[in-house]
């Protein structure tokens, strides 16, 4: 398949699960398991559409990196074991190293918490031309925090500014922030994987079943198993709250980690298509450059 149909067929198929105004927005309306049709034995054909979105993928990043215009971040926010890691592996095997960075946003450090919670992260925007992955980010201040107090207790905030608006101050600030970002060039795609309560069992099972997933099992991920109603409304609150055009949440049905996948590059390349992406053309001046560069390699090779 072209890559101009490629790109048609992901547009299409990540419209669904894309939210721009969060008004009106309910996790509840979302289901997990959802595959847009797709059933199990469509997954080959699922598998051969991912690797085509990856090859296409790899193209416009390599365009993005000529052009060296515009920016692109990714943010992926879940509940654990929801395959933010597998999805950010898989959609992006194809991209150059070189124009792609990820970041992984744990707890803060000691010097994290001595700034506002947006420094640690804006050290790590990607540059023009480049694609960067938050892999968690500046939303946890409104996820863990949020359903933690003690976090924020943690931050040496004056105390004054701990109020009840506190949640909205940031909801407002993060989309100062992003709009901030969207007029310097920078495209943002945040994706929330929305995974099952049941799925995320099935997931802890295999890990603490299978020696080779042993590592990736944490207690702490237990616990935090234990307050899922309140991340559900914390989150649906964050996707309500900062949902935009230019910077909108895709909310992903994360309990088939083959479709997952597929959803996710389908809305990275919408992404990038998105941006008015070419190659850049050279003027004159170097066209003439290349012209003599010509001449003289053959020339070259001529006396050889
Ligand atoms: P996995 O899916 O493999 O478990 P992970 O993204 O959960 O990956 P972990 O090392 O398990 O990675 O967890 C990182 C932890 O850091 C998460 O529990 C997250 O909530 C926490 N964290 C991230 N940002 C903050 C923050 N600003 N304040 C407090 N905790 C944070
Ligand atoms: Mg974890």
């Amino acid at each position: 398949m072209k890559a101009k149909a490629v790109i048609r067929q992901a547009r299409k198929f990540a419209a669904p699960f894309r939210v721009t105004k969060g008004a009106t927005f309910r996790l509840k309306d979302v289901d997990p398991g959802d595959t847009a049709g797709l059933k199990s034995e469509d997954k080959p054909r699922a598998k051969e559409a991912l690797a085509m979105g990856v090859e296409v993928l790899a193209e416009l990043q390599e365009m993005l990196y000529a052009q060296d215009k515009w920016a692109v971040l990714l943010i992926f926010q879940a509940m654990d074991a929801a395959g933010k890691d597998g999805a950010i592996k898989h959609v992006m095997s194809g991209v150059n190293p070189q124009g792609c960075q990820v970041y992984s946003f744990k707890a803060p450090t000691s010097d994290d918490l001595d700034h506002d919670y947006l420094w640690r992260c804006i050290k790590c925007l990607p540059e023009r031309g480049c694609i960067g992955i938050f892999n968690r980010s500046y939303y946890e201040e409104t996820l863990v925090v949020r359903v933690h107090p003690e976090f924020l207790q943690k931050q040496k905030l004056p105390p004054e500014l701990i109020s009840k608006s506190i949640w909205e101050d940031r909801f407002r600030d993060i989309r100062g922030f992003e709009r901030y970002l969207a007029s310097n060039g920078v495209a943002i795609c945040k994706f929330f994987l929305h995974v099952s309560k049941k799925e995320q069992k099935a997931r802890f099972l295999e890990r603490l079943e299978n020696a080779e997933k042993h590592w990736k099992f944490s207690a702490a991920d237990m616990n935090e198993r234990g307050f899922w109603d309140q991340y559900h409304e914390a989150y649906e609150d964050m996707i309500r709250h900062t949902a935009a055009k230019h910077a909108p949440w895709y909310v992903v049905p994360a309990d088939n980690k083959w479709f997952t996948r597929v959803a996710v590059a389908a809305a990275v390349i919408d992404t990038l298509a998105s941006l008015d992406l070419a190659y850049p053309k050279v003027g004159p001046d170097k066209l003439k450059e290349l012209a003599v560069a010509k001449r003289t390699l053959l020339a070259k090779n001529k006396s050889r």
